[in-house]
């Protein structure tokens, strides 16, 4: 990490979902040499990184570092491409087929492979947003239109009717200011969305890069605060189902502009059960599925239970 000083400084006084101001500490990586820490509001639950990377540190970050130091490659080779087709496969087989998408983009595409399963199954015209030079060289090399950002693409204009994006909403800071902007800016009037995200029930999310850690219900809210309608979710373990079969790793979810959706009301989150349930999840994968929950186990789960009864009281 020549030359690069990665050093969180921009520490969030409140959730990037609701606004909220009660925040616990929950959970953290040791990544880079430093501790990446996250949040958990206890008003709506989303899980987010602060302090984080301020904006123009993560621009630098991503275009030159996050491929080599984070998934250790430079260029793209035949076992993640594998790995990204069978995950895109899977996400695209939550569209719908009746010829109702003409045009996809999927942002953060790497070397194009989504691009490739999506033009196969919906017959679609597609394009790429992929800010990593060596990843969209890689696409464009197969003849695929990529381009480095939402901007450099804007330039020629038009319209998409689904925006796909697996495994990026986690990356961004600001995943509603994000999605209103695809709505407004690159979606035909009753245009799609279809994201992949890590779910923080059933896996421990934290990696430097990931700004916010989504539950089925934090991603639906997401949604909902953007103007899309949540059309189907599911919670799956694909392409790793040899491995964790009965784990509900990833969150797969499509959503629809909905003109007219009113505006969501926030509602404190069943808190105290979801994050039972997450701590469930985790330990049930170190346990294994066969072997009932030793007792210090059910111990440590109870006193997450009474961690956060305690923070909801003292509001
Ligand atoms: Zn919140």
């Amino acid at each position: 990490m020549a030359g690069f000083e990665l050093q969180p400084t921009q520490s969030l006084g409140r959730c990037p979902l609701c606004q909220h101001r009660i925040l616990l500490p929950y959970g953290s990586a040791w990544e880079f040499g430093i501790r990446w820490r996250y949040r958990l509001c206890t008003y709506c639950g989303l899980v987010f990184q602060s302090p984080r990377l301020t904006e123009a540190q993560s621009a630098e970050f991503y275009q030159t570092h996050y491929w080599a130091a984070h998934v250790g490659l430079e260029k793209p080779d035949e076992a993640i491409i594998t790995y990204q087709k069978r995950r895109a496969e899977h996400l695209l087989s939550l569209v719908p087929h009746e010829g109702v998408i003409h045009r996809l983009m999927d942002v953060g595409s790497a070397t194009g492979v989504a691009l490739e399963a999506a033009r196969q199954m919906l017959g679609c015209e597609v394009v790429g947003i992929e800010p990593s030079d060596s990843f969209r060289a890689y696409g464009q090399k197969q003849g695929l239109d990529m381009h480095p950002s939402l901007e450099a693409w804007g330039e020629q204009g038009g319209r998409v009717d689904l925006v796909m994006m697996s495994h990026v909403l986690e990356h961004l800071p600001d995943p509603v200011a994000y999605l209103t902007r695809l709505r407004r800016e690159v979606l035909t009037p009753e245009g799609y969305i279809l994201i992949e995200v890590p779910n923080v029930l059933a896996q421990l999310c934290y990696e430097a890069p990931h700004l916010i850690c989504f539950s089925p219900r934090t991603l639906r809210a997401v949604f909902e605060q953007s103007g899309f309608r949540l059309v189907k979710l599911k919670v799956h373990a694909q392409p790793r189902q040899d491995r964790y079969r009965s784990r509900p790793l990833y969150i797969a979810a499509l959503g629809q502009i909905t003109p007219g959706l009113p505006a969501p009301l926030l509602s404190r989150a069943p808190l105290v059960s979801e994050v039972i349930q997450r701590q469930y999840h985790l330990l049930r994968g170190t346990v294994g599925s066969r072997n009932p929950l030793p007792r210090r186990i059910g111990k440590r789960i109870k006193a997450v239970g009474r961690q956060i009864r305690k923070a909801l009281n003292r509001e």
